[in-house]
């Protein structure tokens, strides 16, 4: 346990009035969800899909839903059906807490699509999915810049033999294919949520942030002139993640454990 910084970010956190906060893949690897992609979109090759020699950066964009449907769509079935598996963990739900009741004022941004901040219930006007959401779909010739929420499982038919898809869902507008409303590579045509980037812009212009926490993620940040945060608190168990950032409170734990221990040190200042 990094007692220390742990304590220092609480104290940090405690005393903040505004606060935005990141996160990414380092986030849901709590629950299990691995890193599918790059830094520059593209998903990496794995097990189930390479096991029938297919990569999923061959298919996964625009293009490859336009060629290659069966394949593309499989492998957002199969993202779909396993993070509909994975748990939300407690770190979630300490983060909600904080944003709903301790921090009022602040933003969460963040680069996973895999829905688990929706699940935690956090405040939809205090929330940006940059990367999008895999459980909203748009259409894939963009024919409309409306989006839809889709929560079924088994949204495909699936053969797992050959990880290829059938019965695709459709536009509900032109009753063309359908695409997951993620950003993808080479994407021109993903469909950007602009309540969500209102939210943020209108956060950033009422007032100067003081405190940035980052959680597993290396999205990078640009801030308004002279408005660069006093604080920023690090989480992330690789050591070597830290030098990012100047003179951060840096604490080298996992999402979870990290915010876990953060809000128990909170609630004993509290009590003292
Ligand atoms: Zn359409």
């Amino acid at each position: 346990m990094d007692f220390s910084s742990i304590q220092a970010a609480a104290q940090a956190l405690a005393q903040a009035n505004r606060v935005v906060i990141s996160t990414g893949a380092g986030m849901s690897a709590d629950s299990g969800i691995p890193t599918y992609r790059d830094r520059n979109g593209r998903w990496r090759d794995f097990l189930p899909f390479s096991q029938v020699g297919l990569t999923p950066s061959d298919f996964a964009h625009p293009p490859g839903y336009r060629e290659r449907p069966q394949h593309a769509w499989a492998f957002a079935e199969y993202l779909r059906r396993s993070m509909a598996q994975a748990p939300v963990h407690q770190g979630y739900d300490v983060l909600t807490e904080w944003m709903l009741r301790r921090i009022p004022q602040s933003f969460l941004l963040t680069t996973n699509i895999d829905d688990l901040h929706r699940r935690a219930d956090v405040p939809e006007t205090q929330f940006y999915e940059r990367y999008g959401n895999l459980w909203e779909l748009q259409c894939l010739e963009r024919c409309t810049p409306h989006w839809w929420r889709e929560n079924r499982v088994e949204l495909c038919t699936l053969d797992t033999s050959t990880m290829e898809a059938s019965n695709f869902p459709q536009c509900p507008f032109c009753q063309g294919l359908a695409r997951p409303r993620i950003q993808m590579a080479y994407d021109e045509e993903f469909v950007e949520k602009e309540a969500g980037w209102k939210f943020y812009q209108n956060f950033l212009a009422s007032g100067p942030v003081d405190v940035y926490l980052i959680i597993g993620t290396t999205l990078w940040m640009t801030w308004p002139e002279g408005q660069e945060p006093n604080t920023i608190i690090h989480i992330n168990p690789d050591p070597n993640t830290h030098a990012h950032y100047q003179s951060p409170i840096a604490v080298t734990m996992g999402a979870k454990d990290a915010l876990v221990g953060i809000d128990w040190a909170w609630r004993q200042m509290r009590k003292g």
